[in-house]
């Protein structure tokens, strides 16, 4: 069984992706290509935004998105410690400082309530709060309407780390469409993956939309020789463009299809009361980057583990170890107990395994082997 089947989508879409690669190879233009821009057009209606600004990774969409709104040191980006290290990593590669704020227990997403707690405990601080970007974990959207209202209340930008969550919806609006500007990850195991690294930013408004193209290209300006600003080289390749039309031909039912797994697995698990299953908010439609079940404890979790892994069926932690006390972070002084939530969920998450083309077969067996274990305790 596969944790993420790339091969069964393969299959069906093998003679549109041959067909898109064979374009690219007859014109030729591996670099900025007619794909790239047709990518752009297509996820941008997709999404329900204005403009989209393709680039190299969910990485540089981050990075760009914050070299955009000059991040420079002594500026704090409020950002959750429940996450992979890219969200809060781009803050601490400009200089800026990434100023942790725990996550609410049942969506694993950045806590409006504690975020307004923290904006306020920063108010006399040296370091000059600039900006929130929450993360739509696994898929699910974070709370926009409160993290909106707080940034315009404190005169922050949002920036949606949505590289779990395209293809999500919330209270009616499609994930990218949430904050001044998303970032998507193209990365192959994402919701939308392509066969490499890409990534894509979003935004409504034209002023950003302009400086992430430049940005995204050296700093470019009217032309590709005068540089009127600091860049990088953060283009997203014409074949990984022309894989991901691809893709995106089938991508609407694929979310579909995801939706219905994570049906079938919640009534497979809905007579336990050891293991609690993904909550996804009224309103909130989740890309289902990940089907996280919530276990008791480490040791449950452990126990559960092992016996996936006897039973030949892969598993996955996502993630073990919180960002504030990863070593790569120690400069900003946070020491274990300072963000509980995320500390307790890092013990108890295990991700199991989720993508369009799971059978009810392949999930029973998922959820014997977990419940077989069960039984044995009880
Ligand atoms: C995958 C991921 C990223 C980084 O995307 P890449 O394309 O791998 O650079 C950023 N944030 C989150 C939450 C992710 O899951």
């Amino acid at each position: 069984m596969h944790f993420v089947d790339l091969e069964a989508q393969q299959k069906r879409i093998v003679h549109t992706i041959e067909a898109n690669i064979q374009k690219v190879l007859h014109h030729g233009k591996y670099i900025m290509g007619p794909e790239v821009e047709e990518l752009e057009t297509r996820l941008a209606k997709y999404a329900g935004v204005k403009h989209a600004i393709a680039c190299a990774s969910g990485t540089d969409a981050l990075l760009l998105a914050l070299m955009a709104y000059n991040t420079s040191p002594g500026h704090g980006i409020l950002t959750t410690p429940f996450t992979f290290i890219a969200s809060s990593e781009v803050i601490s590669l400009l200089g800026g400082v990434p100023v942790f704020v725990d996550v609410d227990p049942v969506t694993f997403n950045i806590d409006p309530e504690k975020l307004e707690q923290t904006i306020h405990s920063y108010k006399t601080s040296d370091i000059s709060l600039k900006g929130i970007i929450p993360v739509d974990i696994f898929g699910i959207p974070a709370d926009y309407d409160a993290i909106n209202a707080i940034a315009e209340k404190h005169g922050l930008f949002v920036i949606e780390d949505a590289a779990q969550s395209f293809g999500a919806e919330y209270k009616g609006k499609k994930s990218c469409a949430l904050a001044d500007i998303a970032c998507t990850s193209f990365f192959p195991a994402k919701p939308l993956g392509c066969y490499g690294d890409g990534g894509m930013c979003f935004t409504d408004n034209d002023n950003l939309a302009e400086i992430l193209g430049s940005i995204r290209l050296h700093g470019k300006g009217s032309f590709k020789y005068d540089n009127v600003r600091i860049g990088i080289n953060g283009r997203l390749d014409t074949l990984q463009a022309a894989i991901l039309l691809a893709k995106f031909e089938i991508f609407p039912e694929e979310i579909k299809l995801r939706n219905q797994a994570a049906q079938r697995y919640n009534s497979l698990l809905s007579s336990q009361k050891s293991i609690i299953p993904p909550q996804t908010p009224e309103g909130i439609k989740s890309a289902w980057a990940q089907y996280s079940i919530l276990l008791k404890d480490e040791d449950h979790r452990s126990q559960i583990q092992e016996n996936l892994k006897n039973a030949g069926i892969p598993s996955a932690v996502y993630y073990p170890r919180p960002l504030h006390l990863q070593s790569a972070f120690v400069d900003l002084n946070y020491k274990q107990g300072d963000f509980p939530v995320s500390e307790e969920i890092c013990k108890r998450i295990l991700s199991i395994p989720m993508h369009p083309y799971l059978t009810y077969d392949d999930q029973k067996k998922v959820i014997n082997a977990i419940l077989n274990k069960e039984s044995e305790n009880e």
